[in-house]
């Protein structure tokens, strides 16, 4: 069964991956993803199929990670039997709730760890709602894609926001061997789904002279890194998309690529999205 479901979650994230590509990119990528994903899809059991069929007309999402005992997509608490089932991966575990097929994370996946949002102080607005100023790298040392996406995610871990920079950072690069999140402008957005247990975060980079990002060459100079919750990968792509629209504009860019510290970064990226993100 772990070898099914090891597939079912390949599968999803290639999905995520054509969905992402359809909402952001140029299109010139949809056949080869569309042959992966038949390819994948012909490699599970006939009733797993099936079963997959079903769920994926409802929803892109079949797979629910179980976090502390509850569906991590519809937050459904499990009955006790049923964590037991999920831990040991013998038969398909659905959810009572949303039907989604349960797995269970391995112990070394990157959790959210940030501080639950306080009853007292009023709430954040914009782009504050998951990220922060600690979390703006004004001069990435990195002149490589690994070597940056490693200093956005030990920032995230060092103040506090994701758990395992080092998880992050391999799951970041396996998502980009699928396709590449350069996305023009000398954007990227590189990212990591089914980082469990609260919300999204989103860690931003600056390179001052830039660096070749993928195998296309592309130079990029702007890295948005993001840590999603599976249930959240549809608010993912709106944010992706707003972000690149607020950057297409280039005094946007300038801006960003000007600051010198994380107050005048953190700055220049709230003003730029004030009216694209609410
Ligand atoms: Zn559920």
């Amino acid at each position: 069964m772990k070898n099914q479901i090891n597939l079912l979650n390949q599968l999803q994230e290639l999905v995520l991956t054509r969905d992402e590509h359809h909402a952001t990119g140029d299109g010139s990528h949809m056949e080869a993803l569309d042959k992966a994903i038949d390819d994948l899809v012909d490699r599970l059991q006939p009733e797993i199929r099936s079963l997959y069929m079903r769920l994926y007309k409802k929803d892109h999402i079949v797979m629910a990670p179980m976090n502390n005992g509850c569906c991590a997509i519809c937050g459904m608490r499990l009955p006790i039997s049923q964590v037991q089932a999920v831990k040991l991966c013998k038969q398909l575990q659905n959810c009572p709730s949303c039907a989604r097929m349960l797995f269970d994370e391995e112990d070394e996946a990157p959790r959210w760890i940030g501080e639950k949002a306080s009853r007292t102080e009023p709430r954040k607005s914009g782009v504050g709602r998951f990220s922060a100023e600690e979390l703006m790298i004004p001069d990435l040392q990195s002149t490589d894609t690994e070597g940056a996406i490693r200093e956005l995610a030990e920032a995230m871990e060092s103040s506090h926001f994701v758990s395992s920079a080092d998880a992050l950072v391999s799951g970041a690069l396996k998502r980009e061997s699928i396709l590449s999140t350069a996305l023009g402008d000398g954007i990227a957005f590189p990212h990591v789904r089914g980082v469990e247990g609260g919300g999204l975060t989103l860690a931003l980079g600056i390179s001052k002279k830039g660096f070749v990002f993928d195998d296309s060459g592309e130079k990029v100079n702007i890295v948005f890194f993001s840590a999603i919750p599976t249930a959240v990968s549809a608010f993912y792509l709106r944010l992706i998309k707003c972000l690149s629209e607020s950057f297409a504009k280039e005094e946007n860019r300038k801006a960003l690529i000007a600051a010198k510290t994380k107050t005048e970064l953190w700055k220049a990226l709230t003003k730029a999205t004030r009216h694209s993100i609410q």
